[in-house]
């Protein structure tokens, strides 16, 4: 059986390339990405095209599209939680929020995660396998038409290591962002990694301006070695090191993600080397009170802690803010639906 190729996943100069084999000019294929870019599921509906044109590009290629399992809507706020499958195989989880300037779309970037993570419910249920450009962008294009509305921001902070699948997702970002596709501001783009350090060298110098976001959780190696196994290839001051350069040369503030778990890395002295620590950095804290994840034992800090961390980095000269919950009658943070999916 002959192996259909993704077209969804190409550029459109990479799609002016492979379509002038086939003997079809330029604006034909562009003709094809814009059906592409619109949301369009089958060669079909292509409906400028001809019928034995449609068929050919059938026999060649498939077109990706993420089909919706399961669709939890929050009562509390707008919030949407999808679990989308492809070709009824691959399962992966996104999410809809609505804040005062648009919709923000948080995307996964593979089907469970190989970073494991102890508190996260994807780290905890392994790995599947990484997903294509055009996975990524479906998840898009179906949430928009299920809606009715546009997403105008994205966040790659679903399941997965986006680092960990660097080509599709840079192939992505790229495609979203692009004035004849999805064309959303690449500035209104953010990217959360646990801290593959090589890889945050190799995101600067791609040139793209999308913000980093990089999952910290913790203010020393002691601490983060025993909740993220991935400290142990890149330590804390490696990392650090690694997102001074990027800030410095992209000049662009990176948010820290910190989850904070009772007891774990809350204390008053955890704040206060993480202040020493990211002193003169452009950056931003983001204080997460921890999701609990059955069979972790961890549970979320008191309010009271949350406030005297804020405080104290503060006398650093770092802003940190508590996230606002979404969707918390959901479950709508990542991971814990396509875990439960057999249940
Ligand atoms: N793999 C990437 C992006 C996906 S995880 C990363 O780790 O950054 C998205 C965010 O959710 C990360 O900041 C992650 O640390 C956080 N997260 C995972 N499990 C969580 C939990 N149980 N409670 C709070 N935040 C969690
Ligand atoms: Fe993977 Fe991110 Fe979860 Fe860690 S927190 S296991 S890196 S998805």
């Amino acid at each position: 059986m002959i192996k259909l190729k993704d077209i969804k996943s190409l550029y459109l100069s990479e799609l002016c390339d492979e379509l002038a084999v086939i003997d079809l000019p330029k604006f034909r294929a562009k003709q094809v990405f814009k059906w592409l870019t619109d949301g369009v599921t089958s060669f079909d509906e292509m409906t400028n095209l001809s019928l034995p044109l449609r068929e050919k590009l059938s026999r060649i290629y498939y077109i990706a599209n993420a089909q919706i399992e399961r669709k939890l809507e929050s009562k509390r706020d707008e919030t949407v939680k999808y679990l989308f499958s492809f070709g009824g195989t691959t399962f992966v989880e996104a999410v809809v929020m609505k804040y005062h300037h648009g919709y923000t779309m948080c995307i996964s970037t593979q089907e469970g995660c190989k970073m494991g993570c102890t508190f996260c419910a994807t780290g905890r249920n392994g790995f599947k396998r990484n997903l294509t450009a055009s996975e990524m962008l479906s998840q898009i294009q179906t949430a928009q038409k299920d809606l009715g509305i546009r997403i105008s921001n994205i966040v790659l902070m679903g399941m997965g290591e986006p680092l960990d699948n660097y080509d599709n997702v840079i192939r992505f970002l790229r495609l979203v962002s692009s004035d004849d596709g999805l064309n959303v501001g690449i500035r209104h783009i953010s990217l959360s990694t646990c801290g593959l350090v090589d890889k945050i060298y190799d995101l600067e110098k791609e040139n793209l301006g999308i913000t980093l976001s990089v999952s910290l959780h913790a203010p020393n190696d002691d601490i983060r070695n025993q909740t993220m196994p991935v400290n142990k290839r890149w330590n804390v001051d490696e990392l650090l090191k690694a997102c001074r350069y990027y800030s410095e040369k992209t000049k662009r503030r990176i948010s820290f993600e910190y989850a904070m778990i009772d007891g774990v890395n809350d204390g008053d002295e955890c704040a206060k080397e993480l202040g020493k620590k990211l002193k003169g950095m452009l950056c931003h804290v983001n204080l997460i009170p921890v999701n609990t994840v059955e069979g972790t034992g961890y549970k979320k800090s008191k309010i009271e802690r949350q406030k005297s961390f804020i405080n104290i980095l503060s006398h650093y000269g770092i802003t940190a803010t508590v996230r606002r919950t979404l969707g918390s009658d959901i479950n709508a943070s990542c991971g814990q639906l396509a875990g439960k999916r057999n249940q």
